[in-house]
């Protein structure tokens, strides 16, 4: 038996493709597997468990009536009923943001000795300490007392005890799941030394180079980049056949959803039709490097939606391909429209021409289409090129007008502080925002960070840059990120600066961003009715 483990903390609106698909397909040759979504039980244990009142009561007797008086609001309102599973909630922002915030508090109930962890519903933190610092690491799975405890003592550890299984994959996505990664291990190791601990997961093909044999990661017997899954060297460390068919797209299995509900007002699944991008050549991306492009060989992952329909209709697909092919979105939105299923989706597509093939959007729009996602990143096209991004801007207005009169909703990347961007570009970008403001209903912006493994990393010369150097303090093989300084000092100060003084103050734009649904963001704007 084999179990795979959805360590906290990660948004809890959907269940995570990486562990949900491998649950699926490793059933499918054969190996008896059963995932367990600690991301999503430890929050209802923490939430509507019953510690919570017991540690409101101590809180109310040690702290100010201010702090309190939020507190019990925030709680009584969480544990009437759950907020953030009603449609109604994502009518009005301010009440789905009010929801968020009272989850987040709720959350934040200190067990009384770790005062300095602060978990939320999509982050965790330390104070003073990082989850990219080997010995951060190791000092929190050897904490005396951490907030993932007591559902590990009450309710994973008995269940790991009635599964008996042989072998106990953690599947670790994000950053923000390090910390219960190796805290949850540790408390595995101790209870039941015998079962073969591994570890794996899309953060783990991002720390290339890493050394697994130090602390905190020795504490696993194994750790497999999804790397050596495509070459089939899985096996001697999961103990498990790894041949696994990876060419027929990504789905959920239903037998694997938990008994509790993801935080949404509609089951939001996850679909991937293959794997890595297929344009693979923007500069500032490490992702294509891991992930050579693998398109679905076959259209099984249409019998295998048909399976979901059947079962879990209506829902939300999320496509989690980094860039979905058109010609795929086709065939999704054929089946949708002609077969009537109750099922609307949204996917990350490039702004290319090619979105603008005669009835294209038409088609998707009425085959369930509710959301596209373009990562613009700019409107210079100085910066387009050099990013490599293969887009051109009166390309990208035309996508934006013509989605968003389909009734499409657009989602926009932004990001500010690429080496060499100047402020012509960043008035260039916002001009861009402006004058299609209509087109536009959700803007996110975000600093550049520089990948330590993409090809700017590889070639800093080549971009104008000066100097490349890790953040201070983070150990070389974890980092993922470098600081750098191109010819007029830190871009990102500047983007910094140019963001607040200039491109937020503009209320068109400051609205586009406000339209995010706080915590969740894109994996809930679909939902967000205030937005149109
Ligand atoms: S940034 Fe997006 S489109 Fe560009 S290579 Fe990476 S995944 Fe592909």
């Amino acid at each position: 038996m084999f179990v795979l483990i959805v360590p906290p903390i990660a948004k809890p609106s959907e269940p995570l493709i990486g562990a949900y698909s491998l649950a699926r397909l490793l059933r499918q040759q054969g190996t008896d597997c059963t995932i367990i979504d600690s991301n999503l039980a430890w929050l209802y244990h923490r939430i509507w468990g019953r510690n919570l009142h017991r540690i409101s009561k101590r809180r109310q007797s040690t702290q100010g009536p201010s702090i309190d008086n939020r507190v019990h609001r925030a709680i009584s309102h969480v544990q009437e009923h759950n907020p953030l599973l009603e449609s109604r909630t994502y009518k009005v922002r301010d009440r789905y943001a009010q929801a968020v915030e009272h989850m987040n508090v709720a959350l934040r109930l200190s067990n009384g000795t770790q005062q300095d962890e602060e978990p939320g519903l999509a982050d965790f933190r330390v104070r003073g300490s990082r989850p990219l610092v080997r010995k951060d690491l190791l000092a929190y799975a050897g904490r005396k007392r951490t907030v993932f405890d007591s559902y590990v003592v009450q309710e994973l550890l008995p269940q790991i005890h009635s599964l008996q299984p042989n072998v106990i994959g953690f599947s670790l996505t994000f950053l923000h799941q390090v910390y219960a990664t190796v805290r949850v291990a540790s408390m595995i190791r101790l209870n039941y030394p015998g079962i073969r601990l591994v570890l794996g997961g899309a953060l783990i093909d991002c720390w290339q180079g890493a050394d697994w044999n130090q602390p905190p990661f020795d504490l696993f017997d194994g750790v497999v980049p999804f790397k050596a899954l495509r070459r089939q060297t899985g096996k001697n460390m999961t103990g498990f056949p790894t041949d696994l068919p990876l060419d027929q797209g990504f789905l959920i299995d239903p037998v694997d959803l938990p008994k509790q509900r993801f935080l949404a007002p509609q089951n939001i699944f996850p679909m991937a039709f293959g794997l890595g991008c297929a344009w693979g050549r923007c500069t500032f991306c490490p992702d294509y490097q891991s992930h050579p492009y693998q398109p679905p060989a076959t259209n099984n992952w249409l019998h295998h939606l048909e399976q979901l329909v059947s079962k879990c209709s209506p829902f939300v697909l999320h496509l989690t391909d980094s860039c979905a092919p058109p010609n795929y979105l086709d065939q999704l939105a054929h089946a949708i429209h002609e077969r009537g299923w109750p099922v609307r989706w949204y996917a990350f597509v490039r702004l290319s021409r090619a979105l603008l093939a005669p009835g294209r959007l038409e088609l998707w729009a009425k085959g369930g289409c509710g959301m596209l996602q373009f990562g613009q990143e700019t409107a210079a096209e100085g910066l387009l090129k050099k990013m490599r991004k293969g887009i051109s801007i009166p390309c990208a207005a035309e996508i934006l007008k013509k989605s968003s009169e389909m009734g499409i909703r657009n989602y926009v990347y932004l990001l500010f502080g690429f080496p060499g961007e100047t402020e012509m570009d960043q008035l260039q970008t916002t001009q861009f925002v402006l004058q299609h403001q209509n087109y536009i209903h959700f803007l996110n912006n975000a600093i550049f960070n520089l990948p330590k493994h993409s090809p700017i990393a590889s070639n800093p010369q080549g971009f104008d840059i000066q100097q490349l150097r890790s953040f201070p303090g983070e150990d070389s093989d974890l980092s993922l990120y470098l600081d750098f300084q191109d010819a007029s000092g830190s871009a990102r100060q500047r983007a910094r600066i140019f963001l607040q003084r200039t491109f937020l103050s503009e209320p068109a734009i400051h609205r586009r961003v406000q339209a995010l649904p706080p915590v969740f963001k894109s994996n809930h704007a679909i939902f967000a009715d205030w937005a149109v």
